[in-house]
């Protein structure tokens, strides 16, 4: 099963996964929290690493918590 990043609504929108993340593939939008472009992430795991507040999980794709913080 592939993996990919969740971002917890906790989120500080610090913007430091956006930074380290090897595929580009998080964008912080007006500072409102971090989101995952499906398309690219490839659940390496090196966000949730990474994050300061601990509030990326890494979790199977298809599962119905991956658009838990849509944002409108
Ligand atoms: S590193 Fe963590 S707290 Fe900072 S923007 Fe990313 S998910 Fe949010
Ligand atoms: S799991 Fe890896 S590829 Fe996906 S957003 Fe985090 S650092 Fe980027």
């Amino acid at each position: 099963m592939k993996k990919i990043a969740n971002i917890l609504p906790e989120c500080v929108a610090c913007g430091y996964c956006m930074k380290i993340c090897p595929l580009r593939a998080i964008s912080v939008p007006k500072g409102i929290g971090a989101e995952i472009d499906e398309s690219k992430c490839i659940g390496c795991g090196k966000c949730a690493k990474g994050c300061p507040a601990q509030v990326i999980t890494i979790i199977e794709r298809g599962r119905a918590d991956v658009k838990a913080k849509a944002v409108v």
